[in-house]
């Protein structure tokens, strides 16, 4: 596996392997189980694996955990190699945004909800990275996890609107045992909290649980996951809503595809997860 930690010398690798197929795992290392599910994807499907590892300071707001965020590079070469990663890209800040972006990106539409309202030019920044990666690397495929399905969504109208010649494809989230969903995050959690976390997936089941039995009025879904995180945790609510997928619209009646998606504070931690689900309530597993 090569370790490249310059856009330069990522840019001259790229030029010596094309015309070979590239399949892509951006992320922000820490790996867990998530990340390495991709890799794995990725390493069946394609003939050269490039992962990246980029805490991408653009996406974080000004409160956010941009300094604190977990980083382990020696674990995440090791992980990656293991995985049959063929290019880990690392590249510094630096690297990455030698003067200040004069060029900005913005998403609207499907920005305006869920993890877009609480935090503010998030992915206005992992739109911006995104493209920038993706010109630098030129996948044909690239891989991203189904828990930050907003993410997925908002990176397949970047795909479509400008024209990226990848495929898109989004694969399940991978949980502990007892549902918790993995991420980089969990680390801050108490144990206390680790437990009272797994009810966020436990909720989300009971609420696609009434779709499975025929409820189609999205209040009353959302009214069920609002009273088991309130009555199984300590945790404060950010948002629970039920939209269309991959639109991100509200709906008066659950007759599409559909995201129930919550994020939920603990102290200074917040974590996401959500299911997708068609009309009958059925999961969907893989897109694109
Ligand atoms: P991150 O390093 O958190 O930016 O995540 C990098 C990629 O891994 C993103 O596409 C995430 O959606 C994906 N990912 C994170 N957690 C999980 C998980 N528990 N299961 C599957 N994919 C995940």
């Amino acid at each position: 596996m090569k370790v490249i930690r310059s856009v330069k010398l990522m840019q001259q690798e790229i030029l010596a392997i094309t015309p070979k197929k590239i399949g892509y795992v951006p992320t922000m290392g820490f790996f867990h189980e998530g990340h390495i599910s991709l890799i794995d994807t990725a390493r069946v499907e394609n003939e050269i694996v490039v992962a990246s590892i980029f805490v991408n300071p653009l996406q974080f707001g000004p409160n956010e955990d941009y300094d604190t965020y977990p980083r382990d590079e020696a674990k995440d070469i090791m992980l990656a190699e293991e995985s049959g990663v063929d290019i880990l890209f690392m590249p510094s800040v630096e690297s990455m945004y030698p003067k200040e972006m004069s060029i900005s990106m913005s998403s609207s539409k499907q920005s305006a909800v869920l993890c877009g309202r609480s935090r503010t030019g998030h992915f206005d920044g992992v739109i911006t990275v995104l493209t920038k990666l993706f010109n630098i690397i030129q996948p044909s495929m690239v891989y991203f996890g189904m828990k930050d399905a907003q993410q997925f969504a908002i990176v397949d109208t970047l795909i479509t609107d400008l024209n990226f010649p990848i495929t898109l494809v989004g694969l399940p989230t991978i949980r502990e045992a007892n549902g918790l969903a993995r991420s980089s995050r969990n680390v801050y959690l108490t144990a206390d909290e680790t437990e009272e976390a797994t009810w966020l997936y436990k909720a989300l089941i009971a609420g696609n649980q009434l779709v499975v039995d025929g409820e189609t009025n999205p209040v009353i879904i959302i009214k069920e996951v609002l009273t088991v995180i309130n009555t199984e945790t300590v945790g404060t609510v950010d948002y629970i809503e039920l939209l269309s997928y991959p639109e991100l619209q509200p709906l008066a009646d659950i007759n599409q595809q559909c995201i129930l998606a919550i994020a939920v504070h603990f102290n200074r931690t917040r974590l996401i997860d959500n299911l997708l689900f068609d009309s009958n309530g059925s999961i969907v597993k893989r897109l694109g």
